[in-house]
């Protein structure tokens, strides 16, 4: 049977950054995909701020943007809107070359990789963690002296190694997406909408590529029942793009909730939406997906120079994981969340009117959560009392907190 210093399950961009740590630190590593090929499905809007780069301490290429976002239309549940100006903030990626380019980096870096091939269950024993999967249809086994879970949302590595896996509805955001041609979509702007008819407890996104071309579609969530986002997805394009022709359809999930969990264990991490480490409310999950790929690979890495694969060992992964993705900001997010879920359309209504005259056609100096939560408090005290008013009064937290700290 071969043996490895790593396996890695999933080839999207956390098993690829982890991967390519591992393997530049002179380890032998195996990367084991599902899909016939890197980046053959992608389920995602494409959008990453800068803020990931900046903490990666990346120069993102020319090839893996597609549009830059200077611009955002955010509608109200009535379909009226305000157009703000953001300035430079972020990207739409084209996700298909930006995976695929972290796949080639990895392999590069010394990674061999097996498509397709899924992961189907582990062993673990003092010395290794045995990775069983169907390559071409067909079990296989090899043995590592460490297993990286990448492969996304309810991870079988983390369930086949006792990991808490199991993503209470709650912290669940489900999507049904569309590549969308439209002769009316402009290149220069985004768009979020807001609503119950079309996205409820979420939002749905016009991601532009160009002119012309969106990459669109909606997030719903809810506290306790499992929602079918596709009548959503149906009637916010029936809405706002009537004419538009759709190039794809995809539905997936998006889990959150990761900063309560334990993502590692002896002989295994787990990484990006396996660590359900998506912001709770946007469902960004690219720029965690890097950064702990590139954390748990580097500590991975002199984890197995050391041959100390403990679960004590590898639980530094997630203390520098958390001391960079901004622990705090997460769990304001979190909190937002879950007052989220308690917003009526009417509610919706009210911010919106607030917001718009505070916003519309203005320049942003920034996009920093305290410089606009002051803005908020400053212009539109009433969203203050609305927060008081809903339940967990955690947009009211929200505020004072990017302000005052805690
Ligand atoms: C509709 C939608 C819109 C989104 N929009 C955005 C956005 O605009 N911005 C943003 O930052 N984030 C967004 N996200 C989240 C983002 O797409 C994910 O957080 C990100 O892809 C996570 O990367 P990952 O490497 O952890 O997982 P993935 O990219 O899901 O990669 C996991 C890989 O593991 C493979 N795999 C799974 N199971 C197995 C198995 N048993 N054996 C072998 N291989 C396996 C899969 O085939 C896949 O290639 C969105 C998500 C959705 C669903």
């Amino acid at each position: 049977m071969e043996f490895y210093d790593a396996v890695v399950v999933g080839a999207g961009p956390a098993g690829s950054c982890a991967a390519r740590e591992l393997a530049a630190a002179g380890h032998r590593v195996l990367v084991l995909e599902r899909q016939r090929q890197v980046a053959g499905e992608i389920f995602c809007a494409e959008g990453i701020t800068d803020f990931w780069f900046k903490a990666l301490g990346w120069e993102p290429e020319k090839a893996w943007i597609s549009n830059h976002v200077e611009n955002v239309r955010v509608y109200g549940p009535a379909g009226d809107y305000f157009h703000v100006h953001v300035g430079h903030v972020g990207f739409i990626l084209e996700r298909r070359v930006f995976d695929r380019d972290l796949a080639a980096r990895a392999a590069s870096a010394g990674a061999e990789f097996l498509l397709p091939a899924r992961f189907t269950g582990a062993e673990r024993t003092k010395d290794w963690v045995e990775a069983q999967f169907t390559y071409l249809g067909k079990p296989e086994r090899v043995r590592a002296r460490l297993i990286v879970g990448a492969d996304g949302p309810a991870s079988a590595v983390g369930k086949a190694l006792g990991l808490e896996v199991d993503v209470p509805i709650s912290d669940i955001h489900y999507t049904a997406q569309v590549l969308l041609s439209d002769q009316g979509i402009s290149g220069e702007w985004l768009g979020l909408y807001a609503g119950s008819e079309i996205a409820p407890h979420g939002y749905a996104w016009l991601f532009t590529k160009r002119d012309g071309l969106a990459n669109a579609g909606v997030g719903v969530a809810d506290r306790k029942i499992r929602i079918d986002p596709l009548p959503y997805l149906e009637a916010f394009l029936t809405r706002y793009f009537p004419r538009g022709k759709r190039l794809s359809r995809l539905l997936s999930v998006v889990p959150t909730g990761g900063h309560r969990l334990k993502p590692y264990g002896d002989r295994v991490m787990l990484v990006g939406d396996a660590a359900r480490l998506a912001d709770p409310i946007t469902g960004g999950g690219i720029g965690p997906a890097l950064l702990s790929g590139t954390i748990a690979g580097q500590i991975g890495a002199k984890a197995l120079s050391e041959d100390n694969l403990s679960a004590k060992r590898l639980s530094e992964y997630p203390k520098i994981y958390w001391s960079k993705a901004d622990r705090r900001a997460y769990e304001l997010s979190y909190a937002l969340r879950e007052a989220y879920f308690d917003f009526t359309d009417d509610d919706l209504n009210y911010l919106f009117g607030q917001l718009s005259p505070l916003f519309h056609w203005k320049s942003l100096q920034s996009v920093d959560s305290v410089y606009i939560g002051r803005m908020i408090l400053s212009g539109a005290p009433g969203i203050a009392a609305l927060a008081v008013k809903k339940g967990k009064n955690a947009l009211f937290r929200y505020l004072k907190e990017t302000l005052f700290g805690r």
